[in-house]
């Protein structure tokens, strides 16, 4: 797999590359990411991506051209999808991620300002997704967020029992949905934050009965969409 990811903010990603369980897995080629500076695209002097909204309207709007070269410029693999971040996007879940990790590329298309001019996403990419009902100042909390949903599902990249463990549960009757965490402990079996106040571990956990731990995890935890 490898993240392209095209962004005014280059630097916001150099961290998040540096640390972690994704510095362990690039360094090990497990993934790639390349970060895309959009202002290397543009023609002026400036090196301007926004100008002012047709119509009115507050705030800037990042222009069309500059997007236009820098989504040409890349080399694209053959199972690849471009994405558009915006809050008007479908809803990012983790279903999306389990799709998107079987492709060869993610190209992320991180928006700042109001917004990127329509005819981005109207000619130059395959799918518009949001991270949530909220608006962020930027996609490029969203595309670390998918980054690191989607790299996870990567064999390796988290360690095998837990990935395995999560097939298991997601293959359960659960008509292939996601299954989100139950709850979790370790020790101490009992924390007293202060005197007489006893914060205890659920005692199915420690009764060694694997079939009702399992229950209660099933139980406990969330099928996605529910
Ligand atoms: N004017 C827009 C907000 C733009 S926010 C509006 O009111 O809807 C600037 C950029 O942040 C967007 O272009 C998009 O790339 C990103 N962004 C904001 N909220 C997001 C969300 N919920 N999910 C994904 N990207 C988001």
């Amino acid at each position: 797999m490898r993240f392209d990811v095209i962004t005014i903010f280059p630097r916001l990603f150099k961290p998040f590359q540096e640390e972690s369980l994704i510095q362990r897995a690039l360094k090990k080629g497990l993934f790639s990411i390349v970060v895309h500076n959009l202002r290397d695209f543009t023609k002026d002097k400036h090196k301007s991506v926004d100008d002012k909204p047709f119509g009115g309207g507050l705030g800037m709007v990042m222009k069309v051209d500059p997007w236009y070269r820098a989504l040409k410029s890349l080399k694209k693999k053959k199972k690849s999808k471009t994405i558009l971040f915006t809050p008007r996007g479908k809803k990012f879940t983790q279903n999306m991620a389990h799709e998107f990790s079987k492709l060869d590329q993610l190209v992320f298309v991180c928006g700042r300002y109001e917004g990127i001019d329509e005819r981005v996403a109207d000619h130059l990419v395959d799918e518009e997704v949001s991270l949530g009902d909220f608006v962020l100042m930027g996609g490029e909390v969203a595309a670390m967020a998918v980054i690191e949903s989607v790299s996870r599902l990567i064999p390796g990249v988290v360690g095998k029992p837990r990935f395995l463990q999560e097939r298991l549960a997601k293959g359960k009757g659960r008509g292939g949905k996601g299954f989100l965490e139950y709850p979790q402990y370790t020790r101490p079996e009992v924390f007293e934050p202060k005197k007489g106040v006893r914060w205890k571990v659920p005692s199915v956990l420690l009764s060694g009965d694997h079939k009702k731990i399992e229950e209660w995890k099933r139980k406990q935890g969330r099928v996605i969409g529910k």
